[in-house]
């Protein structure tokens, strides 16, 4: 029996055209998280609606693992750019994922526009390392795939239950961390599939970029799933 691959997104327009292209033979529901059961040539595949959010994400991939046992997990969606360079339809493969949502407060205000609350990386005092890594063949599947696309950065993704709309705040985001966009699930994501040994990558399409002024696109849904079938057929051979 082979173990398929697990394809996530948060919304319902991240998730349409997937859905139609692996033909569900079953549709599965936990509580709120739902289940596609469908194949991409001969390859299982399993289609998971996370819901919005870190917290849904990491319960949504969880209960998947523990359901499914995937070869991998594909993360894909919209993302919000935090550098001007970046326009919409632009996509990220993240190598890493940057956590947003873990805060630390300075002793004292300075001018600094995230003072007080600055995302700090988890640290134990035994220094145990949380990792939110890409699978390596899983990049290296993504090179393959994305070889002649246009405007594709591999990088560091920033995510967190947060939307930033202050360019300032964006720039010292990006200047801080070297994040390239923001999305609220691919953080929850990493770290439930690294602590599990789930080969993990999430490829986001910049769907609004608040530093230019470019709103929010639906389109950019449509492009992350067309991308992600591409890559599915350099995974599953
Ligand atoms: N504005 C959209 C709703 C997006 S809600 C609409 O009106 O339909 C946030 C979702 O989009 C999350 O799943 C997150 O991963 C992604 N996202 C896109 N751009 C984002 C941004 N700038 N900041 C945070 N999340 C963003």
């Amino acid at each position: 029996l082979k173990h398929p691959i697990l394809i996530q997104g948060a919304m319902d327009s991240e998730l349409t055209l997937l859905i139609q292209a692996t033909a569900p033979h079953k549709f599965e529901q936990v509580g709120n998280f739902r289940f596609w059961k469908g194949a991409v040539a001969d390859t299982p595949v399993v289609i998971c609606k996370t819901g919005i959010g870190v917290i849904n994400a990491a319960a949504a991939t969880a209960l998947a693992v523990q359901r499914y046992s995937p070869r991998c997990i594909l993360n894909q969606g919209t993302a919000g750019a935090h550098t001007r360079a970046l326009a919409v339809g632009d996509v990220i493969v993240g190598e890493q994922v940057c956590y947003l949502s873990s805060f630390s407060t300075e002793r004292s205000r300075g001018e600094d526009p995230l003072n007080p609350w600055k995302p700090a990386a988890f640290q134990s005092p035994e220094g145990e390392t949380i990792s939110y890594h890409a699978n390596e063949v899983m990049l290296r599947a993504a090179k393959a795939a994305l070889a002649d696309e246009p405007r594709v950065t591999f990088g560091c993704i920033g995510s967190g239950d947060l939307w930033t709309r202050d360019p300032s705040s964006l720039q010292a985001l990006h200047d801080m961390h070297g994040t390239l966009c923001e999305e609220m699930e691919a953080a929850a994501v990493y770290l439930t599939a690294n602590n599990l040994g789930v080969p993990v990558l999430s490829i986001r399409v910049i769907s609004n970029n608040e530093g230019t002024g470019e709103p929010f696109d639906p389109n950019s849904a449509l492009r992350a799933q067309e991308l992600t079938l591409k890559l599915l057929s350099f995974l599953h051979t």
